[in-house]
């Protein structure tokens, strides 16, 4: 009989409800792929906390194994790039979308979707950067493209609290630029000031209907949020500025207005981490690895059992998780 292995599988009701629960899996239960790649950890993202409680329909084909982030071994490759043993990780590419994803002790992949791991990275704190940290990263390497410099004033983050937010306050201060941290959660101000974060802005004071043009303040942002508050970070950038925008948790329509980028020269660089090319995804983590803190990563990071996922998926949708969040898919 063949070996089984634990999965958290989504199914789909009569009436179009997404259910979860976990399951005893064989490795013939398992899509195609040309790798299969032992799991020891995944992580929590917004996108799982979408799939694993069916808001918003993002899994169109049950049953299905969500988990857009995973790390592991190789366990066996039809691949030459791969051996058994090699140390991989994962984001992105559909996988936990459209093709079964970390949320179980195995997976079998494609080899083109992994990501060797860089020698002085674990597992665990690749997955404590996961995607929302990888997002971070393309965020302020876009502001890096767009020539945003260090000493020009302060840097907006938004959702600073959240995983991807987290990351960019800590990779922002290590690079020696002033970040202002945005949050709706002010009892976590001196956690923000500990990633390095110079100031502390209320959620409210961009969560409004804003003017087409306000004061110009931001020499940079990076957006996680979307909505009301991008709106009001672009009519508030410094002439010639940008705002590296990835995230909706705030709300898909944009409110603006052409005012910003026509009078003050702005731009609006939006973020995917998804399709993100594999030359950009291998230096993204090779600078991740190289300038993120580590102890300031261990401390926005909480462990969790597998059996705790279903829940944190639901916090996770109500803006309740502090950091990032990782995945013991084997306790
Ligand atoms: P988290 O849930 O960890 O963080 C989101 C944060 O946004 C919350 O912690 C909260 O921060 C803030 N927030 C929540 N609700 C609202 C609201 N109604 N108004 C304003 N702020 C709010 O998620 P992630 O960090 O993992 O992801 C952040 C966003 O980025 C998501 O929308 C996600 O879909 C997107 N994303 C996009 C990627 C891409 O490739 N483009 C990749 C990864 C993520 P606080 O409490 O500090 O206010």
């Amino acid at each position: 009989m063949s070996e089984t292995f634990k999965a958290l599988v989504l199914e789909e009701e009569e009436d179009g409800k997404t259910i979860n629960s976990f399951k005893q899996l064989t490795i013939d239960d398992l899509p195609d792929g040309d790798v299969v790649v032992a799991v020891s950890h995944s992580s929590l993202n917004y996108k799982d906390g979408l799939a694993i409680t069916g808001t918003g329909k993002i899994i169109r084909k049950f049953p299905f194994v969500p988990g857009i982030d995973l790390a592991g071994v190789v366990e066996s490759s039809q691949d030459e790039q791969y051996k058994a043993g090699d140390k991989v990780l994962l984001t992105g590419w559909g996988v936990g979308e459209r093709h079964w994803g970390g949320f179980a002790q195995k997976a079998r992949l494609k080899a083109k979707w992994l990501t060797p791991l860089p020698q002085d990275l674990t597992p665990t704190r690749a997955m404590a950067i996961g995607t929302a940290g990888f997002t971070a990263m393309l965020s302020v390497m876009a502001l890096e493209d767009n020539g945003i410099q260090k000493d020009a004033g302060p840097v907006l983050v938004t959702g600073a609290n959240g995983g991807v937010g987290s990351v960019a306050v800590s990779l922002l201060s290590a690079l020696g630029y002033e970040v202002t941290a945005s949050t709706g959660r002010l009892e976590e101000s001196d956690f923000l000031k500990e990633l390095g974060a110079t100031n502390i802005l209320p959620r409210e004071e961009l969560s409004r209907k804003s003017k087409p043009l306000e004061k110009e303040t931001w020499n940079g942002a990076i957006d996680t949020v979307g909505g009301e508050p991008l709106a009001t970070i672009l009519s508030q950038l410094r002439y010639n500025s940008v705002v590296a925008a990835c995230g909706l948790a705030a709300g898909v329509p944009l409110p603006t207005t052409v005012f910003p980028f026509i009078l003050r020269n702005i731009s609006l660089q939006g973020i995917d981490s998804v399709m993100c090319p594999p030359k950009r995804r291998q230096q993204a983590w090779q600078r991740l690895t190289d300038i993120l803190p580590m102890d300031r990563l261990d401390a926005l990071t909480t462990t969790i059992p597998f059996a705790d996922l279903p829940q944190a998926a639901s916090t996770i949708l109500a803006g309740g998780i502090r950091g990032r969040t990782v995945i013991d898919v084997n306790s």
